[in-house]
């Protein structure tokens, strides 16, 4: 049996009282629902939980996001351990949570499937004997090489990410909610962290104290010169459509892999009885102020209209046996210039937290983020997993470094 990691650990000289979290993705949503489910320490267990968003809970990437998840297609990476983590946590919150009602959690197959370019009149499943895996028969476009499996339902699944957010908020017992917009986050002269000051709409700025304050602020993150003083958190966009077939029966559960990296571009059925399609990544664009004003540009979406009329007639848009268009939409992954979240203690703001930048791996590994994090803040280390890898302090390393 491997050894134990070694604790990754924080000074708490006293048990939380006021915990604030902000924002309301997966990350932040993950947070609250470990932070709320422990039960350690009693003393923890009595501090009070509010988190803060700005607009409504996973309005943004963590509302727009696939949904899926994969055992180990970060292995022989630092996210290894984390996202192997975070897989076996989100079975055992689909169990807890019903998640297959509650958020339509389930294990699929996952194919790796090379398009040719649309083609106005596809042959139907030119290649059927070349598979490793029989190719279901609702996908009837033109393959050009053969399909290979590279997931199976023990090793990847789908979720419904906005479904699956918004169930955590739900049950995480004493956690408030409060819409309103950080503007601050106050740190004392001996470098601890007091409080946050928010904007409520039409009402007064107003300070709300805290002895933690965690922030998961996803691509937003970087506003904030308490972050980025120490790295940068970009925000990458990307779009997704989401359709409904008309016969959601004859759907599989089988995503589908149609480009190199996992992201571009994906279909994926959801047991909702949509059709789920994302890609188009769209470098060196501003992340808006307000999550609500990111909206798709009509070309990409229009790619990826055409990348699903080619894997599938059944995902052709259009009346008369084509697919419902449910949404069209864009958003932005939260990335860091190493390309590892950012999950711990700032260094010189004690009490201030900070878990961002899971880049197109934060549905994934959401529990694992919030599981440690919860931890760390309520008993002052990380037994399960080692977080040193994430460590904000990384980056102070690389600025003496560099200099
Ligand atoms: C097209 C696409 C597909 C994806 N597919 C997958 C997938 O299949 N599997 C996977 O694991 N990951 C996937 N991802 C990645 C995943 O969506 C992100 O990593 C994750 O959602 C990031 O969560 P977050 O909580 O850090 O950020 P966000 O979801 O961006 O949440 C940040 C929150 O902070 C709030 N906020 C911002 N500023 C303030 C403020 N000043 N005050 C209060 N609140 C504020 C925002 O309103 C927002 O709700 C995908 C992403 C995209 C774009």
């Amino acid at each position: 049996m491997a050894a134990p990691p070694p604790p990754t650990t924080a000074q708490t000289p006293s048990p939380p009282r006021r915990i604030v979290i902000c924002g309301g993705g997966v990350i932040g949503s993950c947070t609250a629902y470990f932070l709320s489910h422990h039960h350690n320490d009693s003393a923890a267990a009595a501090a009070s939980i509010t988190l803060v968003e700005k607009s409504s809970v996973a309005c943004a990437a963590s509302g727009k996001a696939a949904g899926f998840l994969a055992l180990d297609w970060n292995d022989g990476t630092p996210l290894s351990s984390l996202s192997r983590s975070s897989f076996g946590l989100h079975r055992t919150l689909s169990e807890r949570l019903h998640g297959p009602t509650a958020y339509a959690y389930r294990p699929l197959h996952s194919l790796s499937l090379p398009l040719s370019p649309p083609n106005p009149n596809p042959n139907p499943n030119p290649n059927p004997n070349k598979n490793d895996h029989p190719l279901p028969s609702w996908i009837d476009g033109r393959i050009v090489g053969s399909p290979k499996t590279i997931g199976t339902p023990d090793t990847t699944a789908l979720l419904h990410p906005k479904l699956f957010t918004k169930t955590l908020i739900q049950n995480s017992p004493g956690v408030d909610v409060l819409t309103g917009e950080i503007k601050k986050v106050e740190v004392d002269d001996e470098g601890r962290v007091v409080g946050v000051v928010v904007a409520v709409v039409d009402q007064e700025e107003r300070f709300v104290a805290a002895d933690v304050v965690v922030l998961a602020l996803g691509p937003w993150s970087s506003q904030f010169p308490i972050i980025s003083s120490l790295f940068a958190v970009s925000g990458l966009k990307a779009h997704s459509i989401v359709l409904r077939p008309a016969d959601p029966g004859s759907i599989t559960p089988h995503a589908l892999f149609l480009g190199k990296d996992s992201l571009v571009p994906g279909v994926y059925p959801r047991s909702t009885g949509e059709v789920y399609v994302c890609g188009m990544l769209r470098e060196g664009e501003e992340v808006p102020d307000d999550p609500e004003a990111i909206v798709g540009d009509p070309e990409s979406i229009e790619a990826l209209h055409r990348v699903a009329g080619t894997v599938s007639s059944k995902l052709r848009r259009g009346n008369g046996g084509g697919a419902e268009v449910v949404a069209e939409q864009a958003c932005f992954l939260p990335c860091t210039d190493d390309g590892l979240p950012v999950i711990g203690e700032m260094p010189g703001a004690k009490g201030c937290y900070v878990a961002t930048g899971h880049g197109g791996w934060g549905i994934q590994n959401g529990p694992a983020t919030g599981a440690s994090l919860a931890e760390l803040i309520l008993e002052g280390r990380s037994s399960k997993l080692d977080l040193t890898p994430f460590s904000p302090s990384r980056f102070l390393c690389r600025g003496a470094d560099s200099k």
